[in-house]
């Protein structure tokens, strides 16, 4: 039974008791109720034809004629062999987890752009390109603030195997930690953005004065490249969306991992699959861990802990190996 999607149905109006035709009810799901399906991982193609069949008609009808949630049926069974739809299932997970991250990358790399041409528009003057680009932090910042709040939760859901509405008690404050922790990365961020223009502003002045004792033109070569959003331990400065991208796809894989976690914990279960998926770039560490089966607990005496695993190196920066619970008779 997939409670998340007949919630999320439910919702939408379209089993409401209200007089409405089929018509009337199909066009209550709208644009938000997609988004929100599709996150959850489900076929739109084929849930719009279904709900399109069944507007209007008893409501256990349409609880039949539901599919499962394909993580659901992917996590079932993980523990068969690994065949080439299973590695299909895997693969759809890796694509949300990205998909999801890439959202939020998009809409830093527009902010970046922006932020770019303000600096170059503005160099001559210091309070407009402050005043511009407060505006565009503060719609970022709020951005990553609503995507830490609506989009990456349903990652958690889907890691613990729990419906949204039973997102509430210990699992919603573990939510509610991890967006913490992550809003603060970008309240970091956008920091740095923040000294990164007052470095800018106060190179160009620099330079306005030289050219006026010089009694020539400013020359404001090389203010105008790269917004930096990180500096590396090694000095090595990130761009704002490259940045982004990091910490959106490692803050998604996070969220799903966590959920994971903390769905067996709850269900009583210690083993768990670190996907299989290696390619060309994997590194060391997620090449000598992917496909292996860990102890959550580290409490098992076959199988290596996730500790073990994670002080090898594995889900490290931009690291999409994720966890897959395995029913497993002796799991504990
Ligand atoms: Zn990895």
């Amino acid at each position: 039974m997939n409670y998340e999607l007949l919630h999320l149905i439910r919702e939408s109006g379209y089993l409401t008791d209200a007089d409405l035709n089929a018509n009337e009810r199909y066009a209550l799901l709208t644009h938000r109720f997609w988004k929100a399906v599709e996150a959850l991982g489900y076929d739109t193609v084929r849930l719009k034809r279904t709900l399109w069949m069944y507007a209007g008609r008893p409501e256990e009808d349409l609880v039949r004629a539901l599919p499962e949630s394909p993580i659901q049926k992917a996590v079932r069974q993980i523990s068969s062999q690994s065949t080439g739809r299973d590695r299909d299932r895997q693969d759809d997970i890796r694509r949300r987890i990205k998909e999801i991250a890439a959202s939020i990358t998009e809409m830093y790399q527009r902010g970046e752009k922006a932020i770019q041409e303000s600096i170059d528009r503005n160099l001559d003057n210091p309070e407009r390109l402050r005043s511009e680009t407060d505006r565009i932090r503060r719609m970022l910042l709020a951005q990553a603030a609503s995507w830490l709040a609506a989009a990456v939760p349903g990652l958690y859901v889907t890691g613990a195997r729990i419906g949204t509405i039973q997102l509430h008690g210990p699992h919603a404050d573990a939510v509610r930690a991890l967006i913490t922790q992550e809003l603060n990365r970008f309240r970091e961020l956008d920091a740095q953005i923040g000294r990164h223009i007052e470095e800018v502003i106060a190179e160009a002045e620099k330079r306005r004065v030289q050219a006026a004792l010089a009694n020539r033109e400013p020359d404001y070569s090389g203010l105008r490249g790269k917004v930096v959003g990180y500096r590396t331990i090694e000095g090595r400065k990130l761009g704002v969306s490259d940045y982004v991208k990091m910490l959106a796809l490692t803050a998604s894989r996070d969220f799903y991992n966590l959920g994971t976690q903390n769905g067996m914990l709850h269900r009583k279960e210690d083993l768990a699959l670190i996907s299989r998926e290696v390619r060309r770039n994997t590194c060391d560490a997620c090449r000598r861990w992917a496909g292996r089966i860990v102890s959550i607990s580290g409490r098992s005496a076959e199988y290596p802990s996730l500790q073990d695993a994670l002080d090898d190196g594995i889900m490290h920066p931009h690291c999409i190996h994720y966890l897959i619970p395995v029913d497993y008779p002796g799991s504990t």
